[in-house]
């Protein structure tokens, strides 16, 4: 018998007409011949209302005792489900994580998870009952409850679809699948039929609500696929699972994260080390840290600004004090008042201009950039809060995400086939613990070099000019990151090329540098790139912080970076390029040697 892992969401489990019909829909798919089991989340909007009332309570709630309140919402759904269903005829019994043996780590409010244990589950699913799990949490060794972050139950169930060898874990939600924006924020948004899951990884990290990054991470190590659906009404909804890259479309889709924040540190001592101490004091706190930009350095000082999610400022703050006296850092300051909005798609590797195209629509609609970082698989942009919907609709429309998706909703897909054993990833095998890191290759390029057009006017139009006339000349750009000089209104544009090109970029620098004006061209014309690929390695925080230690220590400085989840890489000298390649190796030896 097939087991099907269906997870419903709190608006689908919000009364009690709606947890009678999920009940009625698990018993169906029992009745065609699937054991099933159900992962809950809270009742409606629970969660939010148990956080609202320890915070008037308390202010700054330790968060063991979060833990503790929160896991509440979840039970409350899991015991109802199994009276919905008892109601309808069938056999179901509810568990908590701690009854399932959902072993995680201890670190409250972010868990990950370490084990799960299937006997239970599967003595329970032999004797034909539904086994409803309540989402979201576990246990830790202490016997401590614990919470996997907030909208943690999809990461439970894509877990739990795991280790039971599930032929499909199926969301179901209040939207009738993944779109290529929100469609809560532009109703111009297409559903699509299917996505990868390297897209939809980013697209989860970089904002989009509606899976939780992390159950992705756990669908792509385990070849999971997932189908997103509405618990409203049938239909095909999305397919998330793996599927060759669709190398004919740069862009599948577009995120806004609106509550972002920026954190800029100027005056800090330029050797190796300083930002390294920097990032490994926030990733201890599981602070996941996204565009990172540091300025090229003058006078034996540099800047430093990336962004984090608002909600995680203060935090921030705090760990910045800390070391701030140790690491002579000037000036500490930050911002709200910015919103992230970017575009992802393995295609726009292969294609020439993407970035172009999405600068000139940002500009055309008459809005500054503050940030730019980029990666394989992304764009990344910081602008005012107040420009971000604008932004993302430009580049929606740019490019061409409001136009119906190819086999849409006249035309669903297939259902996913069971899921092939062999397509398991083997690394798992060797994987202590579920959500551990996976890293699969660690490689250096040593045919880079790197421009920065210094100090260039900061408004409307310029990122989209450079790199007009960049991919014009037909250069191609790998790496491109633009920082906002806080003070003066001006901006440094880097970008890295192959080395073949440097000559006739530099010229034509020259001439751009002309027009806007800028204050100079710098350029490491023997640079290297360090890669580290895998999977989740922006959301584990211990990645960068691994990879800054081991750079500091080896005395090398790094030039650029960007980091997504598939891959985080770095620009350091060339001549460095082997010692990096070594230390970083070895950084990671325990994970690689597996
Ligand atoms: P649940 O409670 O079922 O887990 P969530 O609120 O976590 O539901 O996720 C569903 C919401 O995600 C949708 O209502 C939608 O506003 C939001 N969302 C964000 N990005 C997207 C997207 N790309 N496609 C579909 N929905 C999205
Ligand atoms: N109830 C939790 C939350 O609101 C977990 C979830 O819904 O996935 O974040
Ligand atoms: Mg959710």
């Amino acid at each position: 018998m097939t087991i099907i892992v269906q997870k419903y969401g709190g608006t689908s489990v919000a009364n009690p007409d709606k947890i009678l019909a999920a009940a009625g829909r698990a018993i169906r798919a029992s009745q065609e011949g699937h054991q099933v089991v159900m992962v809950v989340s809270a009742m409606g909007k629970n969660t939010d209302m148990l956080v609202e009332l320890a915070r008037q309570i308390n202010q700054r709630p330790s968060a063991r005792e979060l833990d503790m309140l929160l896991s509440t919402g979840e039970q409350v759904s899991a015991a109802l489900m199994a009276m919905a269903i008892d109601s309808l005829g069938h056999r179901a019994v509810s568990l908590t994580g701690s009854q399932i043996g959902i072993q995680t780590d201890s670190t409250h409010t972010k868990a990950r998870i370490i084990s799960i244990s299937t006997k239970r589950i599967e003595q329970l699913l032999s004797e034909g009952q539904i086994v409803i799990a309540a989402g979201f949490q576990g246990i830790d060794e202490n016997y401590d409850i614990t919470t996997l972050g907030r909208g943690g139950s999809d990461t439970t169930a894509v877990a739990l679809a795991a280790v039971l060898g599930a032929v499909r874990c199926e969301i179901y939600t209040d939207v009738d699948g993944i779109y290529t924006t929100d469609p809560n924020i532009l109703s111009s948004a297409q559903r699509m039929p299917q996505v990868s899951y390297d897209e939809m990884l980013e697209l989860a990290s970089l904002g989009a609500g509606v899976m939780h990054s992390r159950s992705i991470e756990f669908a792509k190590k385990y070849a999971v696929p997932i189908q997103v659906r509405s618990s409203l009404v049938d239909g095909p909804g999305t397919l998330i699972r793996k599927i060759p890259a669709d190398l004919s479309k740069a862009v599948c889709g577009a995120v806004l994260a609106e509550d972002e924040a920026l954190v800029t540190l100027a005056g800090v001592p330029d050797i190796p080390g300083s930002s390294s101490e920097i990032f490994s004091q926030i990733a201890s706190q599981k602070i996941t840290v996204d565009m990172i930009i540091q300025n090229v350095g003058k006078k034996g000082q540099t800047g430093l600004s990336f962004t984090v999610p608002r909600d995680e400022l203060e935090m921030t703050l705090g760990v910045i004090e800390q070391v701030r006296g140790t690491l002579q850092i000037k000036k500490v300051s930050h911002s709200t008042d910015v919103s992230k909005v970017s575009v992802v798609g393995s295609g726009m590797a292969y294609q020439p201009g993407v970035a172009k195209k999405m600068f000139r629509s940002i500009s055309d609609a008459d809005i500054n950039v503050l940030m730019i970082t980029t990666s394989q698989i992304k764009i990344s942009v910081l602008v005012r809060r107040s420009d971000a919907p604008r932004a993302l609709e430009a580049v929606h429309q740019t490019f061409e995400l409001d136009t119906p998706v190819e086999n849409g909703s006249s035309n669903p897909v297939e259902p996913p086939p069971p899921r092939a054993e062999e397509e398991r990833a083997d690394v798992v095998d060797r994987l202590r613990g579920m959500e551990d890191l996976v890293i699969d290759d660690i490689s250096l390029d040593t045919d880079q070099s790197r421009i920065t057009l210094e100090r260039v006017p900061d408004q409307p139009g310029i990122a989209a000019l450079v790199f007009e006339r960049v991919a014009s000349a037909g250069i191609v750009v790998d790496m491109i990151v633009q920082s906002h000089l806080d003070q003066d209104g001006l901006a440094n544009i880097s970008f890295t090329i192959p080395r073949a090109d440097l000559v006739a970029c530099q010229d034509l620098c020259q001439q751009i540098a002309e027009q806007l004006p800028c204050q100079g061209i710098s350029n490491s014309p023997q640079a290297a790139k360090l890669s580290v690929s895998g999977i989740g390695l922006r959301s584990h925080t211990g990645v960068a912080r691994r990879m800054f230690q081991a750079l500091g220590s080896g005395g090398i400085n790094v030039e650029l970076t960007n980091t997504s989840e598939a891959r985080v890489n770095v620009i350091v000298a060339a001549e460095q390029g082997d010692l990096a390649l070594s230390v970083v190796k070895a950084a990671f030896a325990d994970i690689t040697a597996r």
